[in-house]
């Protein structure tokens, strides 16, 4: 029988939807659900409106792949940063986590992922093309590829090396001291700077 029988099915059911996010477990989840029993009516109104129109409101940059507020992230219109330097990243958030650092001044490129063909996932289902386009239409110089130290995140770097490679263009791979095989997006603000500050030619 479920520890939860005794509780209402609306907490069962709030409860059960917090442990879909990552790293909470149910007696967490739990804890939020009590916590936010104990809002106003009007707290949890706005709550759920921010959660309902989480999907309306935040968009995907048409040039980057970034989170942003219309149809360019911040950083796409910030026309002081360099859009000679793209750095190449699997997800958004780790956009978040190089910002964090300070260190890093040009552009980025999410790619949505990583090659990984145990879960079926291969360059084609990588944001490339648009990659490949910004290089073409940009004068790039410089490709810092910032995927994961680990098999796929090597694998993705590899195959942009590969797919991407031209004269004109130098390609460099961020250098991950601790922890090895971590990807940036664990990494304090510190080892980021490093990794990016410290990077090295990807050949
Ligand atoms: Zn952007």
């Amino acid at each position: 029988m479920s520890a939860h029988t005794e509780y209402p099915e609306a907490l069962n059911l709030l409860a059960r939807a917090f442990t879909r996010l990552p790293g909470i477990g149910e007696r967490t989840a739990e804890r939020l659900v009590f916590s936010l029993l104990d809002w106003t009516e009007e707290d949890l109104r706005q709550f759920g409106e921010h959660l309902s129109e989480l999907k309306k409101n935040v968009h995907i940059c048409e040039n980057c792949g970034n989170w942003a507020d219309s149809r360019q992230c911040a950083i796409c219109r910030d026309s002081a940063r360099d859009c000679k330097v793209i750095c190449v990243v699997e997800t958004a958030a780790q956009i978040m986590v190089i910002e964090r650092s300070r260190c890093f001044h040009g552009h980025y490129h999410v790619l949505g992922g990583r090659v990984s063909p145990l879960d079926g996932v291969g360059p084609e289902d990588l944001n490339i093309e648009g990659l490949r386009q910004r290089l073409k239409e940009n004068q790039v110089e410089e490709l810092i590829l910032a995927t994961g130290a680990d098999v796929e995140g090597e694998a993705t770097a590899a195959c942009l090396k590969d797919t991407l490679r031209n004269d004109g263009l130098r390609m460099t791979r961020i250098a991950f001291g601790v922890p090895v095989g971590g990807d940036i997006s664990y990494a304090d603000a510190a080892t980021v700077a490093m990794a990016i500050n410290s990077r090295h030619s990807a050949d």
